[in-house]
């Protein structure tokens, strides 16, 4: 099965971070570096083994992360005018140019950021970040359909379209909102009792 994942979700790789290492392998002509990164997804750290080498004049890195088979990546080098020399890589899934690379928790390799979604429509809710966003998506729900309700108040209670969407409210964590809502329910219970 294959499921494309947040982008948030992912371990980056910058390719300014090899920076000194292209620089390194550059000025001793054949050598092989060999190095660790260590990359973050947020809040957890992945090291990575690398090796660097020129090939035809262009640095090239095999990525060694945990669990995976390790994987050659070419770089490309532009000279800029403001920035001096700038490192990007060849995405290897697309072969389009880019200057970070992603690793999914759960991919085999790394790719550029035009295989990940940013979307609410592909959400691992495992994660905690696709919680949150799970969660925000249900109160954005909630309001949309307290929109669409014309009449919250009828004949002295709550219409029953608006007793679904409290039941709505409730399951998607809008205690407070809940609570102040039933506290006027109460409120008007009060006045009606006497
Ligand atoms: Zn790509």
């Amino acid at each position: 099965m294959t499921r494309s994942s947040l982008i948030e979700e992912c371990y980056q790789l910058s390719a300014s971070a090899l920076k000194r290492s292209i620089a390194r392998c550059g000025n001793a002509s054949g050598a092989i570096i060999d190095d660790q990164l260590t990359l973050l997804n947020g809040k957890n750290e992945l090291t990575v083994n690398y090796w660097l080498e020129m090939e035809n004049g262009e640095p090239v890195v095999t990525l060694g992360a945990p669990n995976r088979e390790p994987q050659k990546i070419s770089l490309l080098t532009l000279g800029t005018p403001f920035a001096g020399t700038r490192y990007y890589f060849e995405c290897p899934d697309c072969l389009r140019r880019c200057d970070k690379l992603y690793l999914s928790p759960e991919a085999r390799g790394f790719k550029c950021q035009q295989h990940f979604t940013y979307g609410l429509t592909t959400i691992n809710r495992q994660s905690p970040y696709g919680q949150y966003i799970y969660q925000l998506s249900r109160k954005a729900k909630v309001m949309d359909k307290r929109e669409a309700i014309n009449r919250i108040w009828y004949a002295g209670s709550y219409t029953r379209r608006y007793c679904s969407l409290l039941k709505m409210a409730a399951r998607a964590g809008m205690v407070d909102y809940v609570k102040d809502t039933m506290k006027i329910w109460e409120e008007v219970q009060a006045i009606k009792a006497h």
